[in-house]
């Protein structure tokens, strides 16, 4: 008895998560998400299934690039259930809604420019009602780690945790005693919040991510000192500390350790403003999930909010981050987009930017052509909201405050997993290549990159 696995997303580049598994007849969908960066278009190609056929959609997390086209699937008529836990239902909800406001967002402003240019430009994927129509798929009650579910006689599985983000999870498939793994995005060890990835059980076939197969890491704690020696070398100097973020994960990890410097009584006092609705929400969420907590930070929720402290302001309303423009020094200022593609910080940028008392902090991957890079590869004037800003405030990369594991860390997890044919998703090509070098040589594993629609047999 055949089980077919066709990858449908995320091969060859880390974006449109999404494998088509079938076996005893069903037909399970491993994660659906968007395509993003330079693969967009792709979001306008039909699914290579037909929606209407899938029985079950298993979420490993609720990152845009994993949950994104949910709403499209179930607008092309999908009746299937959705299945993941709790976090990343409640998630995937933000997420999902914020992906419709600002795609719709987008497209009005394309739109206007293409008037001029006479250019065609593509209408947004799904709108917020798509969204609000597909929470009805969302299955109850949420998975949990750790607990073996059926789907048919001979035919289960199990989630996981990844400890990637909150609620993240992979899976472990089995079909007549074999047993096929799917990595999802896996954790970098000695974060906070998130526990350290679960190691996998012995597998016939591994898919797995390959975000960072090529490098390693610096350590988080030793990010967590750059991090707070900048901040604190910026407020001393009477600047404001402007950090682009994602909303969510890193958002929350930056208030953890800002929590901890007020705690260990080394920050002066200053303004701290999570400048983000949607990462204030996804912050609240996260309290109401403690139980997937890692130890530490379940000990101090036990006491005390492990994001929060007297400097803190969540600042929701437009108005009140106008607000924030005033404040000359001593701002410690979180806000989006994390690759300032976008959003919030832009206005930040212009207010700060150019004066060399203030620091722009950025602890994610900033790809090549967005502004982000251009600052970091060391432009020394930048156009933001339309005006020539120059950039004089000091700017540190930090890489430790990542939420992917590193190749070092994908290694060790894959070794848990016995001899299993090795199917590498989830990065780019060049960084697969080493990857696959890497562990032929270290665990003397053969691997294979799919195409995008092969059918796979195992
Ligand atoms: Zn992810
Ligand atoms: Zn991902």
């Amino acid at each position: 008895m055949a089980i077919r696995i066709t990858p449908c997303g995320a091969v060859r580049t880390v974006t449109g998560s999404c494998h088509l598994l079938e076996a005893k007849g069903l037909k399970v969908l491993v994660d659906c998400g968007m395509f993003q960066g330079e693969d967009e278009e792709k979001n306008y190609d039909p699914f290579p299934f037909d929606p209407k056929e899938i029985d079950y959609l298993i979420l490993t997390h609720a990152h845009i690039d994993h949950c994104g086209r949910i709403p499209l699937l179930v607008r092309e008529g999908f009746r299937g259930k959705i299945l993941c836990t709790r976090p990343t239902a409640q998630i995937a909800r933000i997420m999902l809604l914020d992906a419709a406001k600002v795609m719709n967002e987008t497209y009005k402003s394309r739109l206007r420019k293409a008037e001029r240019t006479g250019e065609i430009v593509n209408p947004p994927l799904y709108e917020e009602l798509d969204v609000l129509e597909s929470f009805d798929f969302f299955s109850h009650p949420y998975l949990e780690y750790g607990k073996r579910y059926d789907l048919a006689p001979g035919f289960s599985f199990t989630l996981r945790d990844a400890g990637h983000i909150l609620g993240s999870a992979f899976i472990e498939f089995e079909v007549e005693g074999r047993k096929i793994t799917f990595s999802g995005d896996l954790g970098n060890r000695g974060k906070p919040i998130v526990r350290d990835p679960s190691p996998p059980s012995t597998a016939d076939a591994v898919f797995i991510e390959t975000t960072y197969g090529d490098r390693n890491h610096k350590s988080f704690k030793e990010s967590k000192k750059e991090f707070e020696e900048a901040v604190l070398k910026t407020l001393y100097r009477e600047g404001n500390v402007l950090i682009p973020s994602y909303a969510l994960e890193r958002a929350q990890d930056i208030l953890f350790v800002l929590r901890e410097m007020f705690e260990r009584d080394i920050l002066p006092e200053c303004q701290v403003f999570l400048d983000s609705p949607l990462a204030i929400n996804a912050t609240k969420i996260f309290l109401q999930n403690p139980e997937f907590f890692d130890e530490e930070t379940y000990r101090i929720f036990k006491e005390r909010d492990p994001f929060s402290f007297p400097y803190l302001k969540f600042t929701r309303e437009v108005e009140e981050s106008k607000k924030i423009n005033d404040v000359k020094s001593g701002a410690i200022i979180i806000a989006g987009s994390g690759m300032l593609t976008g959003g919030r910080i832009l206005h930040h940028l212009k207010h700060n930017l150019w004066r060399e008392e203030c620091s722009l902090i950025f602890v994610g991957f900033q790809p090549k052509g967005t502004l982000g890079r251009r600052i970091i590869e060391g432009a020394d004037k930048v156009r933001i909201l339309g005006e020539e800003i120059a950039v004089r405030a000091e700017v540190y990369t930090i890489n430790g405050f990542s939420s992917h594991a590193d190749q070092r860390e994908l290694t060790e997890w894959l070794s848990h997993a016995g001899n299993p044919k090795v199917f590498l998703i989830h990065g780019e090509e060049e960084k697969m290549k080493i990857f696959a070098e890497h562990i032929k040589g270290e665990l003397n594993l053969e691997s294979y990159v799919p195409e995008l629609g092969e059918v796979l047999e195992i």
